[in-house]
């Protein structure tokens, strides 16, 4: 496995491996502070792809005033272990100097799928998103881009720039990896403190609560599920909803109140976020309602 930190060198690698091989090359892009989730994503880079890149970049430009990023997890080390366990070909570890040798002038910004859940709350954080995944992609010219479900409304973000700016890549959702008890992995987990930790089970707990609903038809719109959803999360005293949504995917258009989610013809997300002390957590439930609940 190749540690690489500058762009030159990082083009040159993938430059001499495709003059080597022909097989295709897939991007990991993480922020590090790596875990199960996102060994998730490099096994499915490593099954589809012969180069397997993983990049590491906590970037500033995505996060906002006030927001975590002088105290974003970091270890490195550790994170080069799991990488090489996972079978990654090259990590890339750019500094913010290398990424930004300068502020940048040109962002990339997508809209109306940004103005709403995470869009509304964190202001900019997606045109830096759309903005370094963007310079990622020019920089590696991946076959193949790996995204975690977890971060459902940036999959759907991400699949609109690749489809509107013709960006020759192929974008591969990956499904939510979770600890035993329902909690979906995350870096920011680690600053949870015990209480906090428990309490954030009813993320899960209320996403399961309203499929297993919808599905036996004690809920049949999205008003109500909103109700049921509000209800659960509100069991956890410290728990501060920022959302908890039901919309189509990928389009993000919510979905009436008195709407039956049956009704919708497409695929639905519920989605949430919740601050559980100095911590926001965020997830999500996709699938389709026909006959029964079929997961997409
Ligand atoms: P991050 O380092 O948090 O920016 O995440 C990097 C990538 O890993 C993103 O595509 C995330 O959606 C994905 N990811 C993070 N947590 C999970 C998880 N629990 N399951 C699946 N993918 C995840």
């Amino acid at each position: 496995m190749k540690v690489i930190r500058t762009i030159e060198e990082l083009r040159a690698e993938i430059r001499n491996r495709r003059s080597k091989e022909a097989s295709p090359v897939g991007l990991v892009p993480t922020m590090g502070y790596l875990h199960e989730g996102h060994a998730s994503l490099m096994q499915r880079a490593r099954e589809m792809t012969g180069t397997v890149v993983l990049s590491i970049f906590v970037n500033p430009i995505q996060f906002g005033p006030g927001e975590d990023f002088e105290t974003y997890p970091r270890d490195e080390e550790r994170d080069l272990a799991v990488a090489e366990s996972n079978g990654v070909d090259i990590v890339f570890i750019p500094d913010v100097s290398e990424m930004y040798p300068q502020p940048t002038k040109t962002k990339v910004a997508v809209s109306e799928l940004t103005s709403l859940l995470c869009g509304a709350s964190r202001p900019g954080h997606f045109d830096g998103v759309t903005t370094v995944v963007n310079k990622l992609f020019n920089i590696v010219k991946p076959d193949f881009a790996f995204f975690g479900m977890k971060d459902a409304q940036q999959v759907a973000v991400i699949e609109q720039m690749v489809r509107d700016l013709n960006i020759d890549v192929e974008i591969v959702p990956c499904p939510i990896v979770r600890e035993a008890d329902g909690l979906a992995l995350s870096s920011r987990n680690v600053y949870l403190k015990p209480e906090e930790r428990e309490q954030a089970l009813v993320l899960s707990k209320s996403l399961q609560t309203a499929l297993e609903q919808l599905e036996n038809g004690s809920v049949t719109t999205a008003g109500e599920v909103r109700t049921l959803l509000n209800n659960i999360i509100s069991e956890a005293p410290i728990a501060d909803i920022d959302y908890a949504e039901v919309l189509t995917f990928p389009e993000l258009k919510p979905i009436d109140n008195e709407t039956k989610v049956s009704d919708t013809g497409s695929a639905v997300i519920l989605a949430l976020a919740v601050r559980f002390g100095r911590t926001r957590l965020i997830d999500n439930v996709l699938f389709q309602l026909k006959e029964g609940i079929s997961h997409v």
